[in-house]
């Protein structure tokens, strides 16, 4: 449920020259946001603010659990596709050792695959799901290949680089062979036509359905996330999960990663955190779901410590039925600043629960324990590496949430990053159609773009009920997208209502006319600029905000309350009646309630189709050639900070030191080479 969305990195641009050598950070030296950029992405680094002003004891726990989130790394580029290491280790041992000509056109294109896959944790696009295109020749590619010292190149046990080259070169080379991370089109088998490593080989979407289904007992008012820490595969004809835990699947990382949590547990501030991180490593030790729930609701009660964190198999956007989760770390403490903000809107939020348009029997007649926090990120992990949520809502489990509540973030210094990396990149002058528009998103872009965060975390996916019987499986693959357009429906209906004003939430009437008019102009046509041509949207955040903004255009297309309008030969978005733009934002946040409440699966299916997913081929072109004259990249993603601990002569962490300087391609060579324990091939 985090992820709220990369909408905002939509509205930045690097000002993108060359990154020039990294400096040493020092106090004079303004901190540097944009670090380098290449393909469509950007590379930024966050500043973790006030770590200064942690205790010792907090340093250390920080410093523990950021190693737990950095020794996972492998896990993910082994989820996301079978040959990920490989092809990483491959490409990692060519740079590190290459002697030819650095300006040659090969070994340019080279350096930027290698870019490529590290940003996306493997050779599938982080966000658009496709296998990107190598630009340098295969040739250039098995030359090198043979040129490296055989010990360096990871064949499987007893194999010849030949026979390895014939291997690993169609997994880069051949579009076709997984040619898609996560396939969620329609009419297909989403699980044997995705490309992650969920599922071993000749196992069908039907056999997956009825595996998981069968271990469903009925009437069980508390399910453990059935399949979530697993591999499935078939043996023999037979299914089985291959769990991952110590002694299992991945168990060279979770090994590591238990130690960490071991020694962080030392430094815990109170005994609550203690249970907390001591259940996660018994999880860990066991596999065992039981014990994941058991920690879950402990993790939900810890909120009077500082720092906190995630680190686990907890997101299921990789899987295309969304049972197997991907694995993640983020370590971060409180920013009491913007912790008093978030806390006015959740000792709201039954006034917003019974204020909402949606019908009263799909309302939670109670919302319970929405604790809501700003925090400051300190380490990014797994699947939140480099790209990152900018919000978070925690644990997934519903019935966890209904009967212990969750826990729900905004990660402030991350937007922070985002907007102070942004500025000037013109961006608004190309896109904004009017001066009015360009005005107020000037005065409270920021503003409210935090505000939607908060009511979409703490608010929206807290809000509304299940009829009984009904569960998220029923929505199947449309589950995530009708899931993340309720929060966002949520948070646009609010943003305009006068409870921000009498809240002091907002300061001016008008400043919602900020994010409303982004949120169109994102979900219409600027978003457009991370699709690969001729490709429909496939990622369920995009497509939760296509589909908002479509069916709003369509059904307030009878009195133009929103128009695509053509200025100086340039597609705009005009809004012409910010106040019905709100009602048909509250019609849909209704009939998407409801349609999560019953689990109506044609309903969904009809809404993400008809309006989430198509893409005007023109308008399309139009975008990316914008886009690529003010040379902004679409997508952003972070470099880490560096922490380094002083320890006692008993080996007791007396301080950490935190810095800056450390480069995109140094950073991704160094947890390479630090933090890589898995073997390369699964078996
Ligand atoms: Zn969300």
């Amino acid at each position: 449920m985090k992820k709220l969305t990369l909408m905002m990195t939509l509205m930045i641009g690097l000002s993108c020259t060359q990154q020039k050598k990294e400096q040493a950070a020092t106090e004079a030296v303004p901190f540097n946001y944009n670090v380098e950029q290449f393909a469509d992405l950007g590379v930024l680094r966050y500043q973790v603010t006030d770590f200064d002003s942690l205790t010792v004891q907090q340093k250390a726990l920080v410093y523990c659990l950021q190693e737990a989130a950095l020794w996972g790394r492998d896990i993910i580029f082994a989820q996301n596709n079978r040959y990920n290491l490989a092809v990483r280790r491959t490409l990692e041992a060519i740079y590190t050792n290459y002697k030819g000509d650095k300006n040659s056109e090969d070994y340019k294109n080279f350096v930027v695959y290698l870019k490529r896959v590290w940003f996306s944790d493997g050779i599938h696009h982080h966000y658009g799901e496709e296998k990107f295109a190598p630009g340098f020749s295969e040739d250039f590619f098995t030359a090198q290949v043979k040129a490296l010292k055989s010990s360096l190149v990871p064949t499987r046990q007893g194999q010849s680089v030949d026979d390895f080259l014939k291997e690993i070169t169609p997994v880069i080379f051949n579009p076709e062979l997984f040619a898609k991370k996560v396939n969620q089109d329609k009419g297909i088998d989403v699980i044997v036509e995705s490309a992650n490593n969920y599922y071993g080989d000749g196992i069908t979407q039907d056999e997956v359905k009825a595996f998981y289904d069968k271990m469903k007992a009925a009437n069980d008012e508390h399910p453990v996330p059935y399949g979530l820490n697993s591999r499935l595969v078939k043996k023999d004809g037979v299914l089985t999960e291959e769990v991952c835990k110590v002694g299992g699947l991945y168990s060279a990382a979770l090994e590591k990663i238990v130690f960490w949590l071991k020694e962080a547990s030392k430094y815990a501030e109170n005994e609550q955190q203690k249970k907390v991180i001591d259940l996660l490593a018994e999880y860990y030790e066991t596999g065992s779901l039981a014990k994941y729930d058991e920690y879950s609701i402990e993790w939900v009660a810890d909120v009077n410590s500082l720092v906190d964190f995630v680190n686990g198999f907890t997101e299921t956007y990789g899987d295309a039925l969304g049972i197997k989760a991907s694995w993640e770390s983020i370590v971060n403490f409180k920013d009491l600043k913007n912790t008093a903000l978030t806390k006015i809107i959740s000792e709201n939020a039954q006034w917003f629960e019974d204020h909402s348009p949606v019908l009263p029997k799909y309302k939670k007649k109670q919302v319970k324990g929405i604790s809501a926090k700003a925090i400051t990120a300190a380490i990014l992990g797994g699947d939140c590496y480099p790209t990152t949520p900018i919000g978070i809502n925690l644990p997934n489990s519903n019935w966890i949430r209904k009967e212990h509540g969750s826990k729900s973030v905004t990660i402030t210094n991350i937007t922070d990053a985002y907007d102070k990396a942004a500025a000037g990149s013109g961006f608004n002058d190309e896109f904004v159609c009017c001066d009015y528009e360009k005005e107020l998103m000037k005065k409270y872009g920021s503003q409210t773009d935090n505000l939607h965060t908060d009511l979409h975390e703490c608010l929206g996916h807290a809000s509304g009920q299940l009829m009984p019987g009904v569960g998220d499986k029923d929505l199947n693959v449309y589950h995530s997208s009708i899931e993340e357009s309720r929060a966002d429906l949520f948070a646009l209906y609010y943003i305009a209502d006068d409870k921000m004003l009498e809240l002091g939430l907002l300061d001016n009437p008008e400043a919602y006319k900020a994010e409303y008019y982004k949120y169109m102009m994102n979900g219409l046509m600027t978003q457009l600029s991370r699709i690969e041509p001729g490709k429909q949207i496939e990622e369920a955040h995009m497509r939760n905000r296509s589909m908002i903004a479509h069916w709003a255009l369509e059904h307030g297309a009878k009195d133009k309350v929103v128009e695509l309008v053509k200025k100086d030969g340039k597609t705009v978005v005009v809004i012409n009646d910010y106040a019905a733009l709100r009602k048909l934002f509250g019609q849909l946040l209704a009939e998407v309630q409801r349609v999560k409440s019953e689990g109506d699966f044609k309903g969904a299916q009809t809404l993400v189709e008809t309006y989430g997913v198509k893409v005007d081929p023109v308008l399309h072109k139009e975008v990316k050639e914008r886009y690529e004259k003010l040379g902004i990249a679409p997508y952003k993603g972070f470099v880490n900070p560096v922490y380094t601990a002083s320890k006692d002569k008993q080996g007791n962490i007396t301080d950490v030191k935190i810095s800056y300087n450390e480069g995109y391609a140094e950073q991704m060579l160094r947890y390479s080479k630090d933090y890589s324990p898995l073997p390369t091939y699964d078996e």
